[in-house]
């Protein structure tokens, strides 16, 4: 009796070989045409006209190519910021935003899970609680449906949407490896960026590995007490933990990172907050990105005034800190940092 062969929800991630072996293909160049229209964005068999009509309906009745779909494109805003719902093979959505600036850099900020569990108490996202991890797939989908709906090459990669990536590691670094070979996106690992709320063993995890890319850690406070405060997961690895593994992180192979320091009006940019993230990154070799929360109603925190950035930025400047002020993007359409939440996971409609 001829058994039945598995099929997988997706062909994403998967190599010309072993689509020819999972499509019962006999002819090995049309998995290498199949692999190349992947890459395109293309993931409909009915559209890789290349292929013969009767292969092309013997493959769509067979299995889809992708295992999610868009469902939902907002307006780009002034900032340059599109963002989009992405339908998963169970109903559930997840967000991605694409980000473009002025120098012609397009950015996809992809999900690594389906809510979070780490519950900063900034983040939208945050009060949603974790759902589920996300697949190597559907991580490398949402590259695929952003590069669909924009016609441009996406040149950077940040691992900053809906999750906590370095909780869901081995999907996250599955996908980067897809990215960066050279038979799909050749994107360089320098132009790929991880993000952690600071997940320790997720560092030294990610420090073990040749996988040299960006790390953003989102540190917010570097006293202890607050960090508690708004950040959850410093009850687990409190800021002198987290310090070390970074500077494990950093020994190893002289692997860089920023520190991501979200401002929260009248709460982290006093004086005293100042000294201590100066005395914190002092023997660091980092750069601070100074970002202005964004706003969310639901949330305890305002953004700070233009005269209380100035001011910390005085306090900085004067502690000889290294710094970068960045300016919040994709704020208008609710894409911005920490500000991706989808009500459909609660049962509601987008
Ligand atoms: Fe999760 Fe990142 Fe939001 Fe924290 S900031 S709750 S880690 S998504």
């Amino acid at each position: 009796m001829e058994q039945t062969k598995h099929l997988p929800l997706s062909l994403y991630g998967l190599e010309a070989e072993t689509i020819a072996e999972i499509l019962s293909l006999t002819k090995n160049f049309q998995a290498k045409q199949i692999f190349n229209w992947l890459v395109k964005g293309v993931y409909t068999f009915e559209a890789m006209t290349d292929l013969p009509k009767a292969e092309r309906e013997r493959l769509s009745s067979l299995m889809s190519s992708a295992c999610s779909s868009s469902i939902h494109t907002s307006e780009t805003d002034e900032s340059g910021a599109t963002k989009m719902g992405i339908r998963l093979h169970d109903g559930k959505v997840v967000e991605c935003v694409l980000l473009v600036d002025k120098k012609g850099r397009h950015t996809a900020c992809l999900s690594s899970q389906v809510g979070c569990a780490q519950g900063c108490t900034f983040c939208r996202t945050g009060t949603m609680g974790l759902f589920r991890n996300l697949s190597a797939e559907e991580i490398i989908e949402q590259y695929i449906h952003l590069l669909s709906a924009s016609k441009q090459p996406i040149t950077h990669i940040v691992y900053m949407g809906m999750g906590e990536p370095l909780a869901n590691i081995a999907p996250v670094t599955r996908s980067i490896r897809y990215f960066h070979n050279p038979k799909t996106f050749n994107i360089s690992l320098r132009r790929i960026t991880v993000s952690t709320c600071g997940v320790v063993p997720g560092i030294l995890k990610l420090a073990e590995q040749k996988l040299p890319v960006k790390l953003a850690v989102s540190l917010v406070s570097a006293d202890n007490r607050l960090r508690d405060r708004i950040m959850p997961v410093n009850q687990t690895w409190d800021i002198m933990t987290l310090k070390k593994a970074l500077l494990h992180y950093q020994r190893l192979g002289g692997k860089r990172f920023t520190i991501e320091y979200c401002m929260l009006g009248n709460t982290n940019t006093d004086e005293i907050s100042a000294k201590k993230l100066a005395s914190y990154v002092r023997d660091l070799d980092v750069i601070v990105n100074l970002i202005p929360w964004n706003p969310a109603e639901e949330l305890p925190y305002q953004t700070p005034t233009e005269e209380e950035i100035d001011h910390f930025t005085l306090l900085l400047d004067r502690l000889h800190v290294n710094y970068t002020r960045r300016r919040s993007r994709g704020r208008e359409i609710n894409g911005a940092c920490g500000q991706l939440a989808v009500p459909i996971n609660k049962g509601l409609d987008l």
